[in-house]
């Protein structure tokens, strides 16, 4: 596995494995990894890829007062997993590398942020945006992978990549959980133990939804009502949305009539968590 932190020697590699006839699959990352970054990787790999991991903390999609500080930072322990999972290369900038001084042009993805994450988190997308287009512009890959745990930004990034012509495949995995039905997210590791147990409720608000709406409710506002309740009921957390939204425009919906994204973002002590689902009313699970 080779690492590089620069950007001509990552352009080096992918060149001579294209070169090789390799297809180059990417999985951008901001580290600190964990069993779903590692089904990314997986799916790249099966896809027969060169597969190409970025580890980057974008300090530009954090605002004032995020946890970019505290973000968990563990180089040695994800060149491991990356080594492990059969990762080809390791892009692993610097904040210098990425963002060196004078740097003025942004990438701003309008409408699919004006709903759930984007109001609350102002300057977040056109973070990821611009530091997506970035990767993509040094990395040149034919496809990238990204988890649907963050339904918003794999939104985005379709979106961005279309309007912009960007030749990419972009490919949305699965949401990976514990078992008790918590996304994962290196964001966890911040609960303490009741925390941790009080997090729970994300999952079983939207399993709620999903039967709810699997059963014939189709009242938005019924729904999110009932999803609240059983939030505030596991215990004290600021609730930044509970929405169900159209999965492709993210726009609010009414009535419910056809496949939704059921989604939150709850505020647990310091930890904000968020956790969606696509739930389709003609789909009825047991
Ligand atoms: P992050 O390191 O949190 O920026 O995430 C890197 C990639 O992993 C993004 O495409 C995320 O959507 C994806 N990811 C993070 N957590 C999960 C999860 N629990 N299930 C699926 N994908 C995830």
């Amino acid at each position: 596995m080779l690492v590089t932190r620069d950007i001509e020697r990552t352009r080096k590699a992918v060149a001579a494995a294209r070169a090789a006839g390799r297809r180059i699959g990417f999985v951008p990352t901001m580290g600190a990894l964990h069993a779903a970054h590692v089904s990314l990787m997986e799916a790249a790999r099966r896809a027969g890829d060169f597969v190409v991991v970025s580890i980057f903390v974008n300090p530009t999609q954090f605002g004032p007062g995020e946890d970019f500080d505290a973000y968990p930072r563990d180089e040695g322990g994800d060149l491991a997993t990356c080594e492990n999972a059969g990762v080809d290369l390791v892009f692993f900038p610097s904040v210098a590398v990425m963002y060196p001084p004078g740097a003025v042009t942004t990438v701003h993805v309008a409408r699919l942020t004006d709903t759930l994450c984007g109001p609350h988190r102002p300057g977040h997308f056109d973070g990821v945006a611009t530091v997506v287009t970035k990767l993509f512009n040094i990395v040149q890959p034919d496809a990238a992978y990204f988890g649907q745990k963050d339904a918003q930004q794999l939104a985005v990034i379709r979106r961005m990549t279309r309007d912009l012509d960007m030749p990419v495949e972009i490919v949305g995995c699965p949401t990976v959980r514990e078992p008790d039905g918590l996304a994962m997210s290196s964001r966890n590791a911040y609960l303490d133990p009741d925390q941790r147990s009080q997090a729970t409720c994300l999952y079983r608000a939207l399993e709620h939804a999903r039967s709810r709406i699997q059963t014939g409710e189709e009242s938005a506002e019924t729904i999110t009502t009932e999803m609240r309740g059983i939030v505030e009921n596991a215990g004290p957390c600021r609730i930044d949305y509970i929405s169900v939204v159209d999965p492709a425009s993210m726009e609010p919906v009414t009535r419910i009539a056809g496949p939704v994204l059921v989604a939150l973002a709850v505020r647990i002590g310091r930890t904000r968590l968020i956790d969606n689902m696509t739930v389709d009313p003609r789909e009825r699970t047991p």
